[in-house]
C-alpha cells in the first residue's frame, strides 16, 4: 500500500530522515514545518496519515490535532505523535487530543513502519487487509492466519487476540487492557484466561517457529514483537 503521508517537523534533519524512510517503504512524503503549513497544506491536498512532532514553534503538535478533530475534512485522519516526552501523562494528553498513536524519538524506523502501516490498515486506507509480521501473516477478511503460507488452525479468540496484538505491534498490554478491547469490558473473565489463550497462541505458532514473535513482559504483559 502506498500512502501520501504528511510529516509535520520542525528540525530540517529529522524531517529528511522521516521523508526518506516513508520513500523507501513506497509512501509518498509531504512536508510541513509547523502547524500553520501543515493546515495550508492540507486544504489543499489529500493526506492519509499525519505525523505531528509535539514540539513545533509558535502552535504545538498537540494543540494541531486537537484543530484537526474539530475540521470536518480532518476528523477521521489518522494522526500519529512523534514525542521526546515519554511520560505516561503526556502520551495520555496526546491520545485524549486525538492522536491515534504515538511513537517516541529517537524512533527506530522500522518500528515507526509497524506502527504506520498498522494504522492505515485500522484506517481502512489501501485495501490491504493482510497484516505481515516476520513469517506470520494475518488475513482479517478470510479470518485466518498463516506462518509461512500454512493456514493456522485458532478458535475465533486466539484469532482476534493475535489479530489484537498484530495490530499494535511492539505495544505492551497489560491482562486486564487485553480483556478490555478483546473480550469486551463487560467481562467477569479472570485474567488468568488471558495466559491460557497466549499459551495456545505459541503452541499454535510454535511449528513455524513464531511462537517468540509473542513476548511476556514481566510484570507488565504481553507483545508482539516485530522481530
Ligand atoms: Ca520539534
Amino acid at each position: 500500500m502506498s500512502a501520501r503521508i504528511l510529516i509535520v517537523e520542525d528540525e530540517p534533519a529529522i524531517a529528511e530522515l522521516l521523508a526518506i524512510t516513508l520513500s523507501r517503504h513506497g509512501h509518498t512524503p509531504l512536508l510541513a514545518a509547523d502547524a500553520a503549513g501543515a493546515e495550508r497544506l492540507l486544504a489543499n491536498q489529500s493526506v492519509d496519515l499525519a505525523l505531528v512532532d509535539w514540539m513545533l514553534p509558535g502552535m504545538s503538535g498537540l494543540e494541531l490535532v486537537r484543530r484537526l478533530r474539530r475540521e470536518e475534512v480532518t476528523r477521521t485522519l489518522p494522526v500519529i505523535m512523534l514525542t521526546a516526552r515519554g511520560e505516561e501523562s503526556d502520551v495520555i494528553s496526546g491520545l485524549d487530543a486525538g492522536a491515534d498513536d504515538y511513537v517516541g524519538k529517537p524512533f527506530s524506523p522500522r518500528e515507526l513502519m509497524s506502527r504506520i502501516n498498522a494504522l492505515l490498515r485500522r484506517s481502512g486506507v489501501g485495501d490491504e487487509s493482510v497484516v505481515t509480521i516476520a513469517n506470520l501473516s494475518i488475513d482479517f477478511d478470510a479470518h485466518r492466519a498463516y506462518v509461512d503460507g500454512e493456514p493456522l488452525t485458532l478458535g475465533q479468540r486466539d484469532f482476534q487476540l493475535l489479530g489484537f496484538l498484530a495490530s499494535h505491534p511492539e505495544r505492551v498490554y497489560s491482562r486486564g487492557q487485553l480483556l478490555d478491547h478483546v473480550w469486551g469490558r463487560t467481562t467477569d473473565i479472570e485474567e488468568r484466561t488471558v495466559d491460557v489463550h497466549i499459551l495456545r497462541l505459541r503452541k499454535a505458532l510454535k511449528p513455524g517457529g513464531a511462537d517468540s514473535l509473542i513476548q511476556t513482559v514481566r510484570g507488565a504483559g504481553y507483545r508482539l514483537a516485530v522481530n
